[in-house]
C-alpha cells in the first residue's frame, strides 16, 4: 500500500468487515447491509449506500478506498462465452470468464495476478506470478460478469489466473463472501476451487464446513511428464496426491474432478491414458476429459476427436465416472492467461 493510501475495503473478509464495522460502534446487521451493497449491488462508493446511517457512511469512505474492477476488454466468443480483462484499482491486469450454458451462468475467476507455478501449457504461467488477489476482487470479477452478462451467477470456479492454493486465506473469504445470504449467494456445491495439486490446500480444505467442490488440474497421471509440463507441484508427487484425494472423499463425502486437458503426443498416448486410468480408479473420482485450446506460444496441439474419444472410452470402460467438456471460447482466447499475455508488452 503506498504511503498515504486507504487501506482497501476488498481486502477484509466477512469477519474482517464485522471487526471494521465493530470497531466504529456498530451493530452485527449492519456486516449484512455492507456485504450486499458491496457484493450484491456492487456499488463504487460508499456514499451510495442509503441505507447506512451517513455518519458511518463518511466514516467508512475516511478510513477505506472502494474502486470496482474496470472493464479494459471484453471479447464475445460465437458460441456465447464472453472473456473480460479486469484492471484493478492498482492497475494489475486479471481475466475472468463467463460461460452460460442454458439459463444457467458459471464465471471462471482469477484467484492471483500471474501464476508461480509454470505450468508449459499456460500463457499466465510465462508470466510469472504478480500479486495476491484480494477477497473482494475475486467476488467483483464474479458479480461484475454476472452483471454484464444481465443476470445472477448459478456457478463459480476458481479456475482462472493463479493457483488458489498459493492464496488460500483470500480464496476461502471470497467463497464465503460469494456463498453469502447477503452476498451473489451462490449455493456452496457450485463454487469450485480448481487447484494443480497443492495438497495441504486439499487436506485444509476437507476441513472446511461448507460445501465447497474440488477439482485437480492432473493433465498427466506419469510422474515424469506430469513433472515436465507442471513443475510447480514436483514436490507433490502423484501417489501422495492421490492418497490425499482418497482422503479427501472419505472425510468430505464429495467426488473431487480431474481435470484432463489433452495435448495431443504428450498425455494422449496408451502409456498416459494407462496411467490415468489406475490414477483415477477404485475411488469416488470424476475425470473430465478436456481437448485443449492451443496457446499462442506455447508447445501442445489440440487432439482428433477420435483420441478424445479413445480415452473417454479407457475411463468409461474402467467404470470411471467420465465427461468430455465442450470446448468453449476457443475463437476469443478463453485459456487462461492468454489476454493477459496480450496485453502485456513484456510477455514473450
Ligand atoms: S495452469 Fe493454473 S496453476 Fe498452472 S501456471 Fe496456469 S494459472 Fe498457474
Amino acid at each position: 500500500m503506498p504511503d498515504g493510501a486507504l487501506p482497501d475495503i476488498a481486502s477484509l473478509d466477512a469477519d474482517g468487515l464485522s471487526r471494521a464495522l465493530g470497531d466504529l460502534g456498530q451493530p452485527a446487521f449492519r456486516q449484512r447491509q455492507l456485504i450486499a451493497w458491496l457484493y450484491a449491488r456492487a456499488v463504487d462508493g460508499f456514499e451510495s449506500m442509503s441505507d447506512l446511517p451517513s455518519a458511518l457512511r463518511s466514516a467508512l469512505a475516511e478510513r477505506y478506498s472502494l474502486v470496482l474492477p474496470e472493464p479494459a476488454e471484453v471479447r464475445h466468443s460465437s458460441d456465447g462465452t464472453r472473456k473480460y480483462l479486469w484492471k484493478l484499482a492498482d492497475g494489475v491486469l486479471v481475466e475472468s470468464v463467463g460461460i452460460p450454458v442454458g439459463d444457467r451462468l458459471t464465471v471462471c475467476f482469477s484467484t492471483q495476478a500471474g501464476c508461480a507455478m509454470g505450468c508449459t501449457f499456460c500463457a499466465t504461467g510465462k508470466g510469472g506470478f504478480v500479486r495476491n488477489l484480494t477477497p473482494g476482487e475475486m467476488v467483483w470479477q464474479v458479480v461484475l460478469v454476472a452483471r454484464e452478462f444481465g443476470t445472477r451467477a448459478s456457478n463459480a470456479v476458481a479456475m482462472g489466473q493463479g493457483e488458489p492454493f498459493n492464496n488460500y486465506d483470500a480464496t476461502l473469504g471470497a467463497l464465503r463472501l460469494m456463498n453469502s445470504k447477503s452476498g451473489p449467494e451462490i449455493g456452496a456445491r457450485h463454487l469450485t476451487v480448481s487447484t494443480c495439486g497443492v495438497i495441504p490446500g486439499i487436506q485444509r480444505l476437507s476441513t472446511e464446513p461448507e460445501q465447497f467442490t474440488l477439482a485437480v488440474s492432473l493433465h498427466s497421471a506419469v510422474q515424469a511428464t506430469r513433472d515436465r509440463i507442471m513443475p510447480g507441484v514436483r514436490r507433490w508427487p502423484l501417489d501422495e496426491l492421490q492418497q490425499a484425494l482418497v482422503d479427501y472423499t472419505q472425510r468430505t463425502g464429495r467426488r473431487p474432478t480431474l481435470e484432463f486437458a489433452l495435448i495431443a503426443g504428450v498425455n494422449d498416448t496408451p502409456g498416459e491414458v494407462a496411467a490415468l486410468v489406475d490414477f483415477a480408479r477404485g475411488w469416488m473420482s470424476h475425470v473430465n476429459v478436456i481437448p485443449m485450446n492451443p496457446v499462442v506460444g506455447a508447445p501442445g496441439q489440440r487432439p482428433g476427436d477420435a483420441s478424445v474419444a479413445a480415452v473417454a472410452e479407457a475411463l468409461s470402460a474402467a467404470g470411471i465416472e467420465t465427461s468430455v467438456r465442450t470446448e468453449r471460447g476457443a475463437d476469443i482466447e478463453a485459456a487462461c492467461g492468454q489476454l493477459t499475455q496480450r496485453h502485456r508488452p513484456s510477455a514473450g
